[in-house]
């Protein structure tokens, strides 16, 4: 497939080009489209894929930038990884004046808020204890967050991170019918997991 045929914004389709991308990989002809239409995706992939550039295409499509609101965030387990992201995210947004931060923790609380009040936030990539630090202080509104993508979930829901339950609980501060992408290199009892309490008929690509 190409991406032209994905039916993406001109603009999205321009940073896509001009970030060096000429034809999608594998999991990208098969994923993006699923996201764009909106349904829960479990990819199993592994870095290296195209893994990142899958949700980022799929959230930069669904976001609508006359809104200054949040409207989606992803999660990884490492503030290097959440950091790549968030370059990501800025890269093939370049021609779509989208606001992404990373959120990772290093900085203080009061410099990622100086951020976001400034130009407005449409998309944060952080990791999962500074991004409900924010939260819970309501610094970050999470009314209009209509995507999560779970980067390295396998990883984010292990035991030795401990980011289970701060993850569980950045869940309930969603909405309701807030679209749930999850990326992983394995599958486990604890992806399953999410899977039934907070996906909905979820797709999986395994590539
Ligand atoms: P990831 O799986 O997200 O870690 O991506 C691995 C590498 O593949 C990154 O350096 C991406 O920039 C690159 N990449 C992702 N998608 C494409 C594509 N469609 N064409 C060329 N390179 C790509």
């Amino acid at each position: 497939s190409t991406f032209e045929s994905m039916s993406l914004k001109d603009d999205l389709l321009r940073g896509i080009y001009s970030y060096g991308f000429e034809a999608p990989s594998s999991i990208q002809s098969r994923a993006i489209t699923q996201i764009i239409s909106g349904k829960d995706v479990i990819a199993q992939a592994q870095s290296g894929t195209g893994k990142t550039a899958t949700f980022t295409i799929g959230l930069l499509q669904a976001i609508d930038l006359r809104k200054k609101d949040l409207q989606a965030l992803i999660l990884s387990p490492t503030r290097e990884l959440a950091s790549q992201i968030g370059q990501v995210v800025t890269n093939l947004g370049d021609y779509m004046n989208v606001n992404a931060y990373a959120m990772t923790g290093g900085k203080t609380l009061k410099d990622d808020l100086k951020k976001i009040q400034k130009n407005g936030c449409h998309v944060i990539s952080g990791t999962p204890g500074r991004v409900l630090d924010m939260i819970k202080r309501q610094m970050l509104q999470t009314r209009n967050v209509q995507m999560l993508v779970l980067d390295e979930a396998d990883e984010l829901l292990s035991d030795t991170l401990g980011f289970k339950q701060q993850i569980y609980d950045i869940f309930t501060k969603l909405p309701k019918n807030c679209q749930v992408v999850v990326v992983s290199a394995t599958m486990n009892k604890d992806i399953l997991e999410v899977t039934r309490k907070f996906m909905n008929d979820p797709v999986k690509i395994l590539v």
